[in-house]
């Protein structure tokens, strides 16, 4: 067994743990665990402090996630835009793979959060071979993400299987990997997956961090190994309310991945998912942290805010031209010019 398998073996998902560690109640954590499960994995339960810290938030069960009154568990409507299970189709040129059913440590913000530790969505070899033959039978596709839960959990002969695979369609140009591992699991970037990446270029993979105290020895590291055998390296942040809601904090965040060769690429607004409320900011917070940042901060380390819109309608750039009003309901204009409108309040 590798170190990084022997690590996910030792993923924390009994709250009386934490209760154990930080001498707490552990019945409320148990009561949210039974609906969304709880997993940690042994690099990000290390990097808890103490109850409420910016990254036990982002991993401990909340009551607030049981009477979060947002009505969606799908805002995104990736069933929809689904033509075999494992693919959703939203943009022309670009698909997003599903290839892995699960993650290190369960985001409690997670858009796919209705989906965490359920097996019966563990990604089938039929749904790969499906995935598969839509990409070689659509030659629009020039770009596809692997994402999914994390790629970078599959067994490196099956990635090595998948790559190749999907190398081998002459249309596909680019290859895309999503994955939390840098930050939660970076024993999973050893040499060996190292070097089964290299062989894929042009391959970009974008993490994601959200808060500089994830930016540990051990995460350079994974970073450094990916950069090193040419795996182009971006970072989505999401926008979390007692997380990284203010430009200091989102400063050193972006600054601390350039230095380990990471280019910010997104900060995503928090998608309308039940469960998540109490990390939704209003979209003027993310607006005046960039807006305070332009000009002090590398224009390399700012990344680009978005919303997905609900109802599939892709990512927008949250810039001036596309909010037509900002108050307790927000009024956007999609790439393609329709009108939609986002609840702007903080729950
Ligand atoms: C975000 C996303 C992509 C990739 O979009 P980019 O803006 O090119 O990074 C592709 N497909 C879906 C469904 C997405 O949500
Ligand atoms: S790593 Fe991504 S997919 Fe996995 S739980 Fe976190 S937000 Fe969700």
């Amino acid at each position: 067994m590798q170190v990084w398998q022997e690590k996910m073996e030792q993923v924390v998902t009994d709250p009386r743990r934490l209760a154990q560690r930080f001498g707490i109640d552990p019945s409320p954590l148990q009561r949210v665990a039974e609906r969304y499960p709880l997993r940690i994995s042994p690099s990000y339960w290390e990097l808890l402090e103490a109850p409420g810290d910016p990254l036990w938030r982002q991993c401990v069960p909340d009551l607030r996630e049981l009477s979060d009154p947002t009505p969606c568990a799908d805002p995104l409507d990736e069933g929809r835009l689904s033509p075999v299970p494992a693919i959703v189709h939203r943009y022309p040129d670009r698909v997003l793979f599903l290839v892995g059913g699960d993650c290190a440590t369960y985001c409690r913000f997670c858009t796919r959060k209705r989906l965490l530790g359920d097996p019966a969505l563990r990604v089938g070899e039929q749904a790969l071979e499906q995935g598969l033959d839509y990409i070689a039978a659509h030659a629009e596709v020039k770009d596809v993400l692997l994402s999914g839960g994390d790629p970078l959990l599959l067994e490196n002969q099956e990635l090595e299987g998948l790559l190749s695979r999907l190398r081998a369609i002459s249309h596909v140009e680019i290859l895309r990997i999503g994955s939390r591992l840098p930050v939660t699991l970076p024993e999973r970037i050893d040499d060996a997956l190292c070097a089964l990446l290299r062989r894929f270029a042009p391959l970009y993979l974008n993490t994601h961090f959200n808060h500089p105290r994830e930016l540990t020895a051990r995460a350079a590291g994974a970073c450094a190994r990916l950069a090193d055998a040419g795996v182009v390296l971006g970072n989505q942040t999401v926008l979390l309310r007692g997380v990284n809601d203010s430009a200091p904090v989102l400063a050193a965040l972006w600054r601390g991945l350039l230095r380990l060769r990471v280019r910010p690429y997104y900060l995503h607004h928090m998608d309308l998912v039940r469960g998540t409320g109490h990390f939704r900011t209003r979209i003027e917070t993310g607006l005046e942290i960039l807006q305070q940042l332009r000009g002090n901060l590398s224009g390399l380390a700012l990344p680009q805010y978005v919303i997905d819109s609900p109802g599939g309608r892709g990512k927008i750039p949250l810039l001036p031209e596309s909010l037509l009003e900002l108050g307790d309901s927000a009024r956007l204009r999609t790439s393609s010019g329709a009108i939609i409108d986002f609840p702007n309040r903080e729950t």
